[in-house]
């Protein structure tokens, strides 16, 4: 049986010779086919595979990944109709060193268009459902990455993560997502959203298997200037360290045991409820757990900036997408109009919204009061956080106020959760802090997220604290036993 099984139990049967990297790679394909109706993972499923010769952990293992990293002649649209014909003629560092390892890519996941959006539903090729009940969304944006490892297809996903595209919706699949410090990983090659902000990251269903993908992953690249040397030592071999005497916060108004209590959102309360269990389970592991106290304004403050710099960058980036290099060109009369038409048409309104915002917000006359005032909050917040990494070595906290939204939800988007609770995992991208999302329990069958985050740098104490708070949370490798197939 393939389906479910992490990369350390495949490993195994691999190196017993049970079974070949073929054999693996035509069950992940053929779970790949029998689910893309029902929860659409895929824009692309790949044919076939060449099993190489390589000593690495990862050699054999199928995997998948996320449609905006550039796979030299294998389509890769970024979920956009802009981009819907695009072969590129080069391959991103993560795939080739992926490729190198021996991994076996098995498909190119949806995600929200250009990975702007928090919900899987806006990609070209449609909407991305939750394995855990198809009448919810898993979130985004690499929808397609979380809902291809929840669903068992295969045990790692590459996306990435600008605001909190990895973690979000691997708490919402009950699976794990781990940010990396900024620049352990090379996004050569990664379609750029906002460049001060994006991540690769990784989705897996055990810490220690997101361990062993970064090692392969992590290091240097004169390709990605803003990428750091690596320890030599593997983050996999780092784990299971004493955490006693480890010390974390959390931010009251984030989540504080007392300041949903008025609130008539029962599932919030519970998810607090929940998450305040987990910290008395955690004392008991011998961490240090206290409460800190951050201005609501400032935290309030998280959302709109990381929407003013987020969307800046990203009209900046994506000002090569005219038609004129590359992607789908439409007609028109001058070069002018070709691009108006380009881009009207291969734009969904979303992505123009951002755009025109980012247009806005990087007028001369706009930049100070904007753009550098989102960059000052930005300042302000991580060095708040910095203060506390003084003291603390980490930041836990639920990584939503509740299990994944179903697609006909309406949210009162300007209260304290949606300003707040939301999208404090931007925190991690603000500072480039390591940052690591572990399931741990379910409310009403589905399943919720816990994050972790750390100093810069200190991967892999982060990977080592979300390590042991896995062993207690009785959550490790599942995925959702949906469908009838026995591969
Ligand atoms: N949901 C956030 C946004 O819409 C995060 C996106 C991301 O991390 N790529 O911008």
């Amino acid at each position: 049986m393939y389906r479910g099984k992490s990369i350390t139990e495949l490993r195994e049967l691999l190196d017993k010779k049970e079974i070949t990297g073929e054999e693996l790679f035509e069950k992940a394909i053929t779970l790949a086919h029998f689910f893309q109706d029902d929860y659409n993972s895929f824009v692309t499923i790949l044919e076939q595979t060449k099993v190489k010769e390589s000593d690495s952990m990862l050699n054999g293992i199928p995997y998948s990944l996320k449609d905006n990293f550039s796979t030299r002649g294998i389509l890769t649209t970024s979920s956009s109709n802009i981009l819907k014909d695009y072969v590129p003629v080069y391959d991103a560092t993560v795939y080739k060193k992926l490729k190198k390892a021996g991994a076996l890519l098995v498909g190119k996941t949806v995600l929200d268009e250009l990975a702007m959006g928090g919900t899987g539903t806006t990609g070209h090729t449609g909407v991305v459902k939750n394995p855990w009940d198809k009448e919810r969304m898993i979130g985004g944006s690499s929808a397609g990455s979380a809902a291809s490892v929840a669903l068992g297809i295969v045990p790692f996903s590459i996306g990435s993560d600008t605001g909190d595209s990895v973690r979000k919706p691997a708490a919402f699949g009950g699976i794990v997502g781990f940010k990396p410090t900024y620049g352990r990983i090379s996004r050569y090659g990664l379609f750029a959203f906002a460049s001060s902000l994006d991540h690769v990251a990784i989705m897996t269903r055990n810490v220690k298997d997101a361990a062993i993908v970064t090692d392969v992953l992590k290091g240097k690249d004169p390709l990605d200037m803003v990428t750091i040397e690596s320890e030599k030592e593997n983050y996999a071999d780092m784990l299971d360290q004493e955490v006693k005497g480890k010390k974390l916060f959390y931010i009251k108004e984030v989540c504080g045991k007392n300041i949903y209590q008025t609130s008539e959102d029962a599932m919030l309360k519970e998810t607090i409820q929940k998450f305040h269990e987990t910290l008395e389970e955690c004392k008991k592991l011998g961490f240090t757990i206290e409460e800190v106290s951050v201005e609501k304004a400032l935290l309030e403050a998280l959302y709109p900036a990381y929407m003013c710099i987020s969307c800046a960058e990203a009209t900046s980036n994506n000002a090569n997408l005219t038609g004129v290099q590359f992607g789908t060109r439409k007609e028109g009369n001058t070069v002018e109009e070709m691009m108006l038409h380009t881009r009207t048409e291969g734009f969904s309104e979303l992505i123009k919204r951002r755009f025109v915002l980012g247009s806005y917000i990087l007028q001369k006359e706009n930049q100070e009061k904007l753009f550098l005032n989102a960059c000052r909050v930005r300042r302000m917040i991580v060095d708040q956080i910095n203060t506390f990494f003084q003291t603390y070595d980490g930041m836990i906290a639920p990584c939503s106020g509740g299990v994944a939204p179903s697609f006909d939800s309406t949210s009162e988007k300007l209260s304290d959760r949606y300003l707040i609770l939301e999208n404090h995992m931007v925190i991690g991208n603000f500072g480039g802090f390591p940052s690591i999302t572990i399931p741990y329990g379910m409310i009403q069958n589905l399943p919720i997220g816990l994050n972790i985050t750390g100093r810069v740098k200190e991967d892999a104490q982060v990977l080592n604290m979300a390590y042991q708070i896995e062993k207690i949370t009785g959550m490790k490798n599942i995925y959702a036993k949906v469908g009838d197939i026995d591969v």
